[in-house]
C-alpha cells in the first residue's frame, strides 16, 4: 500500500521538528521515522501492518461486541471479554483474563415524582423510546441511573442551577436563592457530572437531578435520532458521579489493587471513601425534566442559562416539588480486564501499553466499542507481523479494560497491580471513543505531541490526503478547538496547548483510562479519537443502528483509527531511541507558569509568591531538552542509557507525597480539575492553591513544582 505521496511528505518532513533529524529526506524515501537506525526496515514493517486493518472485519467486531447490553460485571460483559481474548489469541498474543473485585452499584428502584404543584404529574424515569429503533426494547436494559450515587430519599422544592458549576451556584447566591435542603436540577455539559454532584453537596443540596437539555445535545443542534444523530426526547445520559478527581478505581482501594484475594482488612469502608457522593443523584431525559422546569417560579434565570425547551426558565425554588426515591444495589462485583502480551526481543522490561475500555452503559457502539473494534484490527495487523517472524524490541501489552464507566476501575486496578513493571514503561496509548464522526483529535503529554502528528502524516484519510491534512483543515475555521471530548465543555483552565496551532494536541485531564498511567505512575500517555455529531452518548441509542447510520457507515474511520493506533504502538515498541521531546514539554511548562504567575499577581497583589526559581527550572529544562534531542537524533551505538534517562525524566515530575488533599494524584504538571473533572488543570498544585486564595499553599506548591522541574533537569543532564 502506498503510504503517503512524495510531495506532501517532503513538506511535512521540513515542517516537523522531531522528524527530519540529521538526515535530509529524499522524496523517494517515503516517511523518515525519526528514531530508527534502519529507517527502511521499519518502513517495510509499517507498510505490512498498514495493509491489514480491514473495515469489514471492524464492522463484524462491532456487531458482535454490541449485540447485547454489556454493563460491567454482567454475563454479557464477560462474553465480550471472551470474544476479545479469542481475537488476541488468534493474533498470537499471550492472553489472560484478569479479574478484580470492585465496589459499585446497579439500580434497584429509581423513582422521580412531581408532588407539587397540584394537578401536575410526572412519574419518571420513563424508558427510552423512539419510533423506530431495533435495540431499544431489550429487557436487559437497566433504568437510567448515575453510578456511585447513594441510595436515598429526598422530597423538596426544586432549584435550577444551570450546569452546576461553582460559578452557577455563586450566581444563585447573589440572586438570594438558597439551595440548602432543596433538590437541585442541573443540565449535563460543561463539566464532569461528578463535579455537579460535588458542588451541590458542598452547597447543602438534598439531592440532584441531571438532565440533558436539547440545547446541548438534542434538537437545537440538529435532527434527533432516528432522523438525525442528536438526542431524542426520551434519551438519557447515564454516567458515574464518583468523585474521581479525588482518586479513580475501586472506591475502597485507593493506591492498591482489588485482586480477588485482597483481604477485606485492606479495604476502606465505602462510607469512608472520599470518592463516594453523599447525596442522591439521578439522571432524566428532557421529556421527564420538562414539567419540573416548566413549573419553577421565582426569578427568570440569567439569559445564558436558558435552554431550548419552549418556555422561559426560572430558577425557583418551587413551586415545583419533587420526590426522589433511589435504591441502589451496591456489591463487590467481579470485572474482567483482558491482557495480551508480546514479549520484547531486546528490551523486554520496557513495556508499551495500549488500552481501550470494553464495558458500556448499554450497547456502547460508539463509547467504547468503536475503540474496541479498532483496537482488535490494530492487534490483527500486529499479529500478521508476528506470523511473518517480526518481534518488537520492547514488550507490547494490550489491555481491554472493564468498568471504566463506573470510575476507570479496570485500568486503575491493573495499573496499581503492575506499578513496579510500569515504572519502566515507555508509553501508554489510550483510545476510548475511536469513532463518532470524521474529526480526528488527540491529547498527549507535550513530549509526545509531535510523535502523534508524525504518525498522522503516514496514515491516509478517507477524505483524501493524510489524517494530518484532514486534521489541519478541520482546525482552520475553528481556532483553538481541540479534541472534542464528549462533555468536556469549554471551561478548561488552559487553552489546548498551542505551540503548534495548526494542529493543536490537547492536554490530558481525566475521564478515561490514561489517568492511572500518567497521573499516578508517570507513564507518558496519549489519547486519540475521531469525533462528530453525537447526541446519544451513554443512552440506549448508542447502538449498532445509530453507528451504521451516522457514525461510520463504511467503517473507513475505524480502519483509519486502527492504523494510527497500531502505528503508535509499533513505532514506540521498535524505536532505537525513545521519541520524547522534552524541549517541547518545557516550552509548554513555561506557558503554564507564566499564566499562573499572572493569576497569582491578580489574586495576591504584592504578596504574590516568587515564581523565579520554577521559571528558571523550566528554562533550564528546555535547554537540556534541546541538547538531549541532538543526542537522540544521532542515535547512540548503545541507546539503553539515553532511553533510561528519557524515561526517568517523566517520572521525575511525580510529586512523591502527591497533590494537597488528593495524594493519589502524583503528577506535578497534569491532573483532572477538582471543579472541571474532565478538563486538565495544568500545574495543579499551584493553580488550585491560587484558586483557593491560599497564599501559603501557593508558595509551598511553587516550591514543590520547582523541585520537580529540577529533578527532571538533573536526570536529563546526567546523560553525557
Ligand atoms: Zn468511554
Amino acid at each position: 500500500m502506498k503510504i503517503l505521496s512524495g510531495a506532501a511528505l517532503f513538506f511535512f518532513l521540513i515542517a516537523s521538528n522531531l522528524q527530519a533529524f540529521d538526515r535530509t529526506p529524499k522524496e523517494s524515501e517515503g516517511p523518515v521515522i525519526s528514531v530508527f537506525r534502519d529507517v527502511a526496515a521499519e518502513q517495510e514493517i509499517e507498510k505490512k501492518f498498514m495493509a491489514v486493518p480491514d473495515p469489514k472485519l471492524a464492522e463484524a467486531h462491532l456487531r458482535t461486541l454490541t449485540q447485547a447490553p454489556h454493563i460491567a460485571g454482567s454475563p454479557e460483559d464477560k462474553a465480550t471479554a471472551e470474544y476479545v481474548a479469542g481475537k488476541f489469541r488468534e493474533a498470537g498474543l499471550d492472553t489472560q483474563i484478569v479479574e478484580y473485585k470492585v465496589w459499585f452499584n446497579y439500580p434497584s428502584e429509581i423513582h422521580v415524582d412531581m408532588t407539587a404543584p397540584a394537578g401536575v404529574e410526572m412519574h419518571g424515569p420513563h424508558p427510552e423510546h423512539v419510533d423506530d429503533d431495533p435495540f431499544q426494547d431489550d429487557p436487559r436494559i437497566k433504568p437510567a441511573y448515575n453510578a456511585m450515587s447513594p441510595s436515598g430519599d429526598a422530597e423538596a422544592d426544586v432549584v435550577y442551577a444551570n450546569y452546576g458549576s461553582p460559578e452557577d451556584f455563586d450566581k444563585l447566591k447573589q440572586m438570594n436563592v438558597d439551595v440548602r435542603g432543596k433538590i437541585v436540577i442541573v443540565r449535563y455539559g460543561q463539566n464532569f457530572r461528578g463535579v455537579k454532584a460535588f458542588v451541590a453537596q458542598e452547597r447543602g443540596a438534598a439531592g440532584v437531578i441531571i438532565y440533558s437539555d436539547p440545547k446541548d445535545d438534542g434538537y437545537y443542534r440538529g435532527d434527533a435520532y432516528p432522523k438525525g444523530p442528536w438526542r431524542p426526547a426520551s434519551g438519557v445520559q447515564r454516567g458515574s458521579i464518583g468523585y474521581m478527581f479525588q482518586f479513580p478505581g475501586d472506591p475502597t482501594t485507593p493506591g492498591i489493587a482489588s485482586t480477588p484475594s485482597l483481604p477485606d482488612a485492606k479495604r476502606i469502608a465505602p462510607a469512608d471513601s472520599a470518592q463516594l457522593p453523599k447525596i442522591p443523584v439521578t439522571p432524566l431525559s428532557y421529556a421527564d425534566a420538562s414539567p419540573i422546569l416548566e413549573h419553577l417560579g421565582g426569578p427568570p434565570s440569567p439569559r445564558e442559562w436558558q435552554g431550548a425547551l419552549p418556555f422561559t426558565y426560572h430558577v425557583g425554588p418551587g413551586p415545583a416539588k419533587v420526590k426522589m426515591h433511589l435504591e441502589q444495589d451496591y456489591q463487590f462485583r467481579s470485572i474482567w480486564d483482558v491482557i495480551g502480551k508480546i514479549p520484547g526481543a531486546s528490551s523486554p522490561n520496557e513495556w508499551v501499553v495500549a488500552g481501550n475500555h470494553r464495558d458500556a452503559w448499554v450497547y456502547g457502539a460508539v463509547d467504547p466499542n468503536s475503540g474496541t473494534a479498532s483496537l482488535l484490527e490494530a492487534v490483527h495487523g500486529i499479529g500478521e507481523l508476528l506470523k511473518s517472524g517480526w518481534k518488537p524490541k520492547r514488550t507490547i501489552v494490550f489491555g481491554s479494560w472493564d468498568a471504566e464507566e463506573e470510575g476507570l476501575m479496570g485500568s486503575t486496578e491493573w495499573g496499581e497491580d503492575h506499578a513496579q513493571d510500569l515504572a519502566n514503561a515507555a508509553a501508554y496509548f489510550n483510545m476510548d471513543v475511536a469513532v463518532s464522526g470524521k474529526r480526528f483529535g488527540a491529547s498527549a503529554v507535550p513530549s509526545l505531541k509531535e510523535f502523534i502528528r508524525e504518525i498522522t502524516r503516514t496514515v491516509p484519510s478517507p477524505q483524501g490526503g493524510t489524517v494530518f491534512d484532514a486534521w489541519k483543515k478541520a482546525n482552520q475555521p475553528r481556532e483553538g478547538s481541540s479534541h472534542a471530548q464528549e462533555n468536556s465543555g469549554s471551561n478548561s483552565r488552559m487553552p489546548a496547548s498551542g505551540l503548534h496551532t495548526d494542529v493543536p494536541v490537547g492536554d490530558l485531564g481525566s475521564g478515561s483510562d490514561y489517568t492511572v498511567f500518567l497521573q499516578h505512575l508517570g507513564v507518558p500517555s496519549t489519547d486519540i479519537g475521531s469525533t462528530g455529531d453525537y447526541g446519544v452518548y451513554h443512552s440506549a441509542f448508542d447502538n449498532f443502528a445509530w453507528f451504521k447510520k451516522f457514525g461510520d457507515p463504511d467503517f473507513l474511520y475505524e480502519q483509519q483509527m486502527a492504523r494510527v493506533y497500531g502505528l503508535e504502538v509499533l513505532r514506540m515498541a521498535d524505536a532505537d531511541v525513545l521519541p520524547y521531546n522534552y524541549e517541547d514539554y518545557a516550552k509548554e511548562m513555561l506557558v503554564y507558569l507564566d499564566t499562573a504567575r499572572s493569576k497569582a499577581q491578580e489574586k495576591f497583589g504584592d504578596k504574590a509568591p516568587d515564581f523565579a526559581a520554577a521559571i528558571e527550572g523550566a528554562r533550564h529544562l528546555q535547554e537540556a531538552g534541546a541538547k538531549i534531542l541532538q543526542k537522540q537524533r544521532k542515535i547512540p551505538q548503545n541507546p539503553a542509557q539515553i532511553n533510561a534517562k528519557l524515561r526517568d525524566a517523566e517520572r521525575a515530575l511525580l510529586i512523591p507525597e502527591g497533590l494537597p488533599n488528593r495524594p493519589w494524584y502524583h503528577h506535578a504538571i497534569y491532573a483532572p480539575g477538582q471543579y472541571t473533572g474532565y478538563a486538565a488543570v495544568v500545574i495543579p498544585g499551584v493553580n488550585e492553591a491560587i484558586d483557593r486564595g491560599d497564599l501559603r499553599r501557593t508558595e509551598e506548591q511553587v516550591a514543590v513544582l520547582a523541585a520537580a522541574l529540577n529533578r527532571a533537569l538533573i536526570v536529563l543532564e546526567q546523560y553525557r
